[in-house]
């Protein structure tokens, strides 16, 4: 049995935390926020958690919302202007996900974290204590997402394609959306230049609701996101943004209302990698995970994902690793094996931040090929199947004309 750390009760900190204590060892997480005051306080995320990553937890017997989350079967996407209607239009279906609020999901397994053994513990961690923590532990491991003690992991330069936000995101729960006729969906609608719509089905504090991400490009016309001054006017800002940049899809939202005045978020996200092992002032290492390693924009709905699929990775490996010492080589091998995976979703989020012309040749065909559009959605649940094929023009022919010979041939 190992004696193991970790700071952030977050998804990342809380699904890794769980999961070590059924392997049986001895987990401690700090966490400067209790549950009532996250299930009390502001939303904090979309967290639109695609098949891979919701079945992992679902092996894990973290799970709780089968029955109340509706699901999210497909994703619909168009690109459009409001002048010139819709260009781009195509939908598929998709092995299912949800989105659990985090105000429900993360109290829910704190309060499972102790009935199952662990150790929580309500206090903000800073350098003096995180070397404390340190020396009592056989392992130390932050998790604390967008905290400040993500400064002790440098910035990765060669990895962290932006040094400013390039959306600001603007979130809104609301009851009363006109549901969709066909599935449950991530709509996804682009603006160019503007900035894009997304939203889907989600669970929050008082039952199923529908989550509205607003991206809008800095500077840009959607961009007005300083200027509100209460949830009424957040809301009132959403409608009209969706009335005049993405008036196709006005007519869902025409009765909507705020699920309740803590439903609303608005900031922007520097995309950011860090170098993930990183050193206390005594000289001892730390291993950063979840967003602390990876920060990714929203728009693409990874983070959550990155968090759970690393804490899965990370659990299998400290199993791997026995009764050896946690040394820092060993920390470096498990955030590279992060890394492989992470990279894709980093480069899925990057690359729609100002889609190159292969991709939006790629999303332009996805329109008449519903096995071009099922290998998108598929990339969305685990980006690592883009590799060969998104990034690249030689690599997007080759998917494209590999998908619309199937499509000839049908
Ligand atoms: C607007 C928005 C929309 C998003 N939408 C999606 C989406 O649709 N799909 C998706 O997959 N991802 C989405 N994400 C990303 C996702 O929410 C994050 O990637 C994910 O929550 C990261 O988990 P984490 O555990 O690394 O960090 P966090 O969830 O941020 O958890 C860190 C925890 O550590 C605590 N903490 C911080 N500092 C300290 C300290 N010093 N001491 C003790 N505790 C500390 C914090 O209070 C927090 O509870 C979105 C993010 C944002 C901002």
């Amino acid at each position: 049995m190992r004696n193991i750390t970790i700071i952030g009760a977050g998804h990342a900190g809380l699904q890794l935390g769980i999961g070590l204590l059924r392997q049986g060892h001895h987990v401690t997480i700090y966490s400067n926020r209790t549950a009532d005051e996250i299930a009390k306080g502001k939303i904090l995320s979309s967290q639109s958690m695609y098949n891979l990553a919701v079945t992992q937890e679902r092996e894990q017997g973290l799970l709780f919302w089968d029955d109340s989350c509706p699901p999210i079967q497909g994703m619909h996407v168009r690109a459009g202007k409001e002048d010139a209607g819709v260009m781009i239009d195509f939908r598929t279906r998709m092995p299912e996900g949800q989105s659990v609020d985090q105000r429900v999901k993360i109290p829910h397994w704190m309060n499972e974290f102790e009935l199952r053994g662990g150790t929580l513990r309500i206090q903000d961690v800073d350098i003096p204590l995180a070397e404390q923590l340190a020396e009592q532990s056989d392992l130390l491991l932050v998790a604390t997402g967008k905290g400040e003690l993500g400064q002790l992991f440098e910035r990765d330069a060669a990895r962290s394609q932006f040094a400013a936000p390039q959306r600001i995101t603007a979130l809104t729960y609301v009851h009363g959306m006109i549901p969709r006729e066909d599935f449950g969906a991530v709509n996804i609608n682009v603006n160019p230049g503007v900035g894009e719509l997304v939203h889907f089905p989600g669970l929050t504090l008082s039952g199923p609701c529908d989550i509205i991400n607003v991206e809008s490009i800095p500077g840009g016309p959607m961009d007005r996101w300083s200027s509100v001054a209460t949830p009424e006017e957040h809301l009132a800002l959403t409608l009209e943004l969706i009335r005049t940049y993405f008036p196709w899809e006005a007519h869902r939202f025409e009765h909507v209302r705020l699920t309740d005045d803590n439903g609303i978020l608005a900031g922007g996200v520097t995309p950011t990698v860090r170098k993930p092992v990183g050193t206390l002032p005594s000289g001892r290492s730390v291993l950063g995970i979840g967003d602390t390693h990876v920060l990714n924009d929203p728009m693409t709905g990874q983070g959550s994902n990155n968090a759970s699929k690393g804490a899965t990775m990370l659990m299998q490996a400290i199993a791997a690793h026995g009764e050896q010492h946690f040394d820092r080589a060993w920390m470096q091998r498990v955030a590279d094996a992060n890394w492989e995976s992470a990279q894709w979703s980093a480069r899925l989020t990057n690359t729609m931040m100002a889609p190159p012309p292969h991709v939006l040749n790629i999303l332009g065909t996805c329109q008449g090929s519903p096995k071009l559009a099922q290998q998108l959605a598929a990339g969305f649940n685990d980006p690592r199947t883009m590799a060969s094929w998104y990034f690249d023009e030689q690599g997007a022919q080759r998917m494209i004309d590999a998908c619309t010979e199937v499509l000839a041939e049908v």
